[in-house]
């Protein structure tokens, strides 16, 4: 099986990801996140907010799904948000022009001036224009004045409300306005695993500066990002690339833009996004609002318009980086001292879903059960997440742990009952050490930098 098969196979069987409307058939584009793929989507989310509300001049907010059609003609996304379509006649595929120049699907063939579609070799159409937005009404009536739009980036409710934290907050410049939230694209072709979806989950900041300092804060901003990747999040440096978007790549209202790229098994590619907006979203509300969205600069007792400087994350691209960038496979021994495979997902212990496991010696002898689950209590009464678990020998329980990335394996013995001390495992190492219950907290709490 290829790294990229096994990976997947792991996020279902293991309750990370899982297809929606499976039983239906599923829909293209749309993923259930399970117990464990929600946790770690909490962690990189909690991550993200701990790392950017350290900065004194960062606002949070929350705004709706949903926004009425003028919204987006402000913004452009009517006019400019939309991908180019190619469909083959014969068998219906539908492509991304800009997939296929870029060679995603191999060389296209050409056959009397007409390209030819690269599964079936049918005729291609001529490329016509998708729009990427949800259309919908809002209130009973379909018709022109109703129509609204799932929002395509959590964005646009960060601009229109910039009065209302410059006001509130009495906010100063440089500041940002930042929001978690889902977002919704109806790609063409939704593929890679959850690469690619048409409901995923945003981390923004929208982060206003003076025009003449737009340059020094994009540099922070790509610079900031990226150490979060690596020392945060302990994503591999090796597996990150900064991409410098070209000219035809750049989005309608940027000046200036740096993806992050993770390296995927199937190609690298973004999971992040910092862009120069420059004025152009704020000028355009004003243009179809009539508000006044200028900035009173106390310092020249002028007006200016900010410019913006957007990292822009996605959560479930993340999530997928770090399960890609965790994979490993190596040997252990097991019970009797041979060498056996495993699977096991090497995340830094701060992001790993399940942080510690709970295990009796034998799930038959009550005083065993009584203690372990005693300790269980005392973790789960503290920050960490613990789990506890009694099926099965040791040595499959400790295999379970490490196919999901369990740091920790703490194990209640019979020698738990005379000393009051547990092993504690460590998944990569596989080393135990025996430490005090009076002690597990602090000594967790160390090893897990929480
Ligand atoms: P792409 O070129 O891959 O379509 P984009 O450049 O349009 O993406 P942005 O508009 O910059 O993406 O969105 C910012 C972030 O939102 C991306 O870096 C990504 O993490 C996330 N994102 C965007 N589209 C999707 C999607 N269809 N599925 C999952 N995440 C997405």
């Amino acid at each position: 099986m290829e790294k990229l098969e096994k990976i997947i196979n792991l996020a279902e069987r293991r309750g990370f990801v899982f297809k929606s409307y499976e039983i239906y058939g599923g829909v293209g584009g749309f993923y259930d996140f399970g117990p464990l793929g929600v946790l770690l989507k909490n962690k990189i989310k909690e991550l993200w907010l701990k790392d950017i509300l350290n900065m004194p001049n960062i606002y949070l907010i929350e705004t709706p799904i949903i926004g009425p059609r003028v919204l987006y003609e402000a913004s452009g996304h009517i006019e400019n948000f939309y991908d180019r379509l190619v469909e083959c006649k014969s068998c219906h595929k539908r492509f991304r022009e800009d997939h296929l120049l870029k060679g995603e699907y191999g060389e296209i063939e050409i056959k009397d001036n007409k390209a030819l579609c690269p599964l079936c070799k049918g005729e291609l159409t001529e490329a016509r224009n998708f729009n990427l937005m949800f259309k919908t009404f809002v209130g009973p009536v379909e018709e022109l004045a109703s129509e609204s739009y799932l929002r395509p980036e959590t964005a646009q409710g960060i601009f229109v409300n910039f009065k209302n934290i410059l006001n509130s907050m009495r906010a100063k410049l440089p500041f940002g306005i930042a929001q978690i939230g889902k977002s919704f694209r109806n790609e063409i072709t939704p593929k890679n695993f959850i690469f690619r979806i048409r409901e995923f989950e945003q981390m923004e900041i929208e982060f206003f500066v003076r025009p003449e300092e737009d340059e020094i804060w994009f540099n922070f901003w790509v610079e900031k990002r990226f150490k979060w990747y690596t020392d945060i999040l302990g994503i591999k440096k090796e597996n990150l690339v900064k991409h410098i978007q070209s000219e035809d790549e750049l989005a309608h209202y940027a000046k200036k833009a740096i993806d992050i790229y993770y390296r995927f098994p199937f190609k690298e590619d973004e999971i992040e996004g910092i862009a120069n907006r420059t004025d152009y979203d704020l000028k355009r509300h004003m243009e179809f609002s009539k508000e006044d969205l200028t900035y009173f600069d106390e310092k020249t007792k002028t007006k200016l318009i900010p410019y913006v400087i957007e990292p822009s994350a996605g959560v479930e691209r993340i999530l997928f980086a770090l399960l890609c960038d965790a994979y490993d496979e190596d040997e252990v021994p097991n019970e009797k001292g041979k060498l056996e495979k495993r699977t096991v997902l090497r995340f830094k212990p701060a992001i790993a879903p399940v942080q510690v496991a709970v295990f009796p010696l034998l799930s038959n002898r009550k005083p065993l059960i009584e203690k372990a689950k005693e300790v269980f209590g005392i973790i789960n009464n503290s920050s960490i997440i613990v789990i506890y678990d009694e099926t099965g020998s040791i040595g499959k329980r400790y295999r379970r742990q490490d196919e999901i990335g369990t740091p920790f394996c703490i194990t209640i013995d019979f020698q738990t009952l005379e000393d009051n001390t547990v092993t504690v495992r460590d998944r990569d190492t596989t080393k135990q050490e025996r430490i005090s219950i009076n002690e597990i907290l602090d000594y967790l709490k160390d090893k897990l930098k929480i």
